[in-house]
């Protein structure tokens, strides 16, 4: 079984794969009951009490596995006050509600980790997309992090291939995000540049996966 745990596509995959959708918007999706993740995007923030009133709305739904992708973007042109306002908000949100956050961070790693270190979250928190070198990976591995690898692992020579190489074991998760690829691929890119074969990425991820969002399939 594949987990693919940020997908912006609706689910065309194998019934092996056990995907996270991730909405943006149109929240009322949710109740159709496939698994997804729900969260006010830091790209599309103009005026966020309705948004914010319907994603409560929405995401205590048992399918909601995670709040998200949710966070801090320095090249948007969202205004920077409204982008730590509602990630405030939606911090609050996913440890009422005990759900993991799904983390969008662009250029913002300092500022990501200030907020964090004022609003701890009582929940996983996951940092999608990861391709950063310079120090981040310790840094919010540190403080208990996951990260996901996606479309950027399949060049062995980037930041994110760099660092799933080393990480521990139980702290990756692996996605699609937007990419049109299927998620094996993402899975053995990380069987070569881990050195494991991919039935113990495959193990490893299953286990990651039960252990953050609580699902057994
Ligand atoms: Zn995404």
């Amino acid at each position: 079984m594949y987990f693919n745990i940020h997908t912006h596509y609706s689910a065309n995959e194998a019934d092996s794969t056990v995907s996270i959708r991730s909405f943006y918007s149109d929240f009322a999706h949710a109740s159709s009951g496939i698994l997804c993740s729900l969260g006010l995007h830091p790209w599309y923030l103009k005026n966020y009490e309705q948004p914010l009133k319907e994603l409560k709305q929405f995401v205590g739904l048992p399918n909601v596995l995670a709040i998200g992708e949710c966070g801090l973007d320095k090249v948007c042109q969202t205004d920077w006050a409204l982008q730590i306002a509602v990630f405030r908000c939606q911090i609050k949100l996913a440890n009422e509600l005990n759900k993991p956050l799904i983390i969008h961070c662009v250029r913002a790693f300092d500022e990501f980790l200030k907020i964090i270190d004022e609003n701890p979250p009582a929940v996983p928190v996951i940092v999608h997309g990861f391709n950063k070198k310079g120090g981040i990976s310790e840094r919010l591995l540190e403080k208990g992090m996951y990260l996901s690898f996606g479309a950027a692992i399949l060049n062995k020579e980037s930041p994110a291939a760099g660092v799933l190489k080393l990480i521990r074991a139980d702290k990756f998760f692996l996605e699609t995000d937007d990419a049109d690829i299927p998620i094996g691929d993402i899975y053995r890119a990380t069987a070569a540049i881990r050195e494991i074969s991919e039935e113990a990425v495959i193990l490893q991820v299953q286990q990651n996966f039960a252990t953050v969002f609580k699902y057994n399939k």
